[in-house]
């Protein structure tokens, strides 16, 4: 067919009369009527109406209407029957329909004109936001004797619109950065305060690399945050450090989440990094308070306790009962605090970073019977069961294990009424020992179970209220066992009691030294 040719650049695909299609029309008008019958030609067009999700509406010359298909009938309440034979003007708002009619009169002058925005109303008086496109319905001696109206609502798109204009006003006005980048890491958006925190405008950022602000030293960061999103996992919190344009490092917590098509498939990551310096600079100064007074305390109290100990053995010697018992308590106490000061030690190496782990073979029962052994000593009133079997020997740093079963037990204590039983046990399962220390107590309830391993966590009820504590023994027995490779676990039903266990390597070399206890 000739038609089916590219269009006459000269003419722009109008016909020579400068008609838009003039020519086209009038052709393909004489095809279809050699293939169609006028019935057959009359359903296909008004099937094609009907399927079109724009309303279509065409009006004489008056603008009376003359034909309105479904989409019409949708967006503006009025079925066919209601509008066909009235003005097109009811639709219009009264205070446009001086415009509204002389733009048709300009149309009816000057033929087409550019689709644009204006308001329609429905039936029951509601405005709606259209884009429409009139064009000049022509006989086919090209005189003009009607208009088409093609309608689209763009109260979707306004919305969306106004959803973008507030999400974006929330992106820029935060304090956060936020920051979004595609899955080779190039960065396709950057907020104000990215541009503030990290010295670059967004301009030099778009179209980079997200490696520019990260330091040197973290290279597996990126390649370990992408793969965990990809794995359908959330990076919350994630507290590292980011370089800016100066060069300086400032601590950061990241928070990545995937975005995905509208198939669901991940097609970037949007990062929110929160500057949290001041922050780590403020427990910078609490973990430089802690060991200081920790390390101030730690030889008064060391020497009290000498002197307790020494004041013991003579009124042993001169038989003082009452005074002995006294110095006995007195001891006991100076045991609790060396206890606490040790812990308070050892946070603030933690967050150093520099505790380390001296460790060495060793027989676990041993060091259990020690266990319990002081808190015999410090918590008379309790009964204590200890059970471990065949002797283990494990490899870990005795002390820092040591500590570990002591926060345990001590929390047992702490947590359960005078009397009751704190069962202490090891066993070996495959090549591993496992040591759990269980109590009687008040429990720890779902949603405290979540949090007790946090620093300074406390759970704040009524049985805790008046059980002194700082909140980080269990902190230091999880970071002690992390530091071993291994880990906590907890069971726990309020009302009836807990179970903190934990698994360390079964040494099965040669005995070093065990006294085995059954
Ligand atoms: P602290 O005992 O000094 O408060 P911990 O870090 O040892 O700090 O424990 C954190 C919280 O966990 C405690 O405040 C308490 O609420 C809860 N908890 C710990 N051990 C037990 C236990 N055996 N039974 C019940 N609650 C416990």
């Amino acid at each position: 067919m000739e038609n089916d040719g590219p269009l006459d650049p000269k003419t722009n695909g109008r016909g020579q009369d400068g008609v838009p299609g003039a020519v086209d029309i009038r052709e393909h008008r004489e095809l279809i009527a050699q293939l169609m019958s006028a019935e057959e030609r009359g359903a296909l067009l008004t099937t094609i109406m009907d399927a079109c999700n724009d309303a279509l509406v065409s009006t004489d010359l008056r603008g009376i209407v003359c034909s309105w298909n479904l989409s019409a009938q949708r967006m503006f309440g009025y079925t066919a029957r209601e509008m066909i034979g009235r003005s097109i003007l009811e639709l219009v708002p009264e205070d446009q329909r001086q415009r509204e009619q002389e733009m048709l009169a300009g149309i009816q002058r000057n033929g087409q004109l550019d689709p644009f925005k204006t308001q329609r109303l429905t039936k029951h008086g509601q405005p709606i936001e259209v884009l429409l496109t009139v064009s000049p319905v022509r006989t086919q001696n090209g005189a003009i004797c009607g208009l088409s109206q093609i309608a689209r609502d763009l109260s979707e798109q306004i919305r969306s619109e106004a959803k973008n204009a507030m999400l974006s006003a929330i992106v820029e006005s935060t304090d956060d950065a936020i920051i979004s980048k595609d899955l080779g890491s190039i960065i396709t958006s950057w907020n104000r305060s990215a541009e503030r925190m990290f010295g670059y405008t967004a301009g030099e950022m778009i179209g980079r690399s997200i490696l520019e602000i990260i330091p040197a030293d973290r290279p597996q960061e990126e390649p370990m945050i992408l793969g965990r999103l990809k794995n359908g996992e959330h990076v919350e919190h994630f507290e590292t450090r980011r370089l800016t344009r100066e060069g300086k490092l400032i601590d950061v917590s990241l928070t990545i989440s995937p975005v995905r098509d509208g198939e669901g498939r991940i097609i970037g990551l949007s990062k929110i990094a929160r500057d949290i310096t001041e922050r780590k600079l403020e427990e910078q100064r609490k973990n430089d308070f802690i060991a200081i007074v920790s390390h101030e305390l730690k030889t008064p109290l060391t020497s009290l306790r000498s002197y307790i100990q020494l004041a013991l053995a003579r009124t042993a010697v001169r038989a003082d009962l009452a005074s002995e018992k006294l110095l006995a308590r007195a001891e006991a106490q100076t045991r609790k605090m060396s206890a606490m000061v040790h812990d308070f030690l050892n946070l603030s190496r933690l967050e150093e970073g520099k505790m380390e782990l001296d460790r060495s073979i060793f027989p676990l029962a041993e060091l259990m019977e020690e266990v319990v052994g002081e808190s015999s000593i410090l918590s008379p009133g309790y009964r204590f069961e200890l059970e471990c079997h065949h002797g283990p020997q494990t490899d870990a740093d005795r002390n820092k294990i040591g500590q570990v079963m002591t926060n345990l037990v001590n929390n047992a204590v702490k947590y359960s009424t005078a009397g009751a039983l704190v069962h202490i046990s090891c066993r070996i399962v495959g090549d591993e020992v496992v040591i759990a220390v269980a109590d009687q107590g008040i429990g720890i309830s779902p949603d405290d179970q979540q949090r007790v391993f946090e620093r300074f966590f406390r759970a704040g009820n009524d049985k805790t209220r008046y059980v002194s504590g700082f909140g980080i023994g269990l902190y230091l027995v999880s970071e002690i066992l992390r530091l071993h490779g291994s880990s906590i676990v907890l069971n726990s039903e309020p009302g009836k009691g807990s179970v903190f266990s934990f698994a360390l390597p079964l040494y099965s070399g040669p005995a070093q030294g065990a006294s085995l206890i059954s």
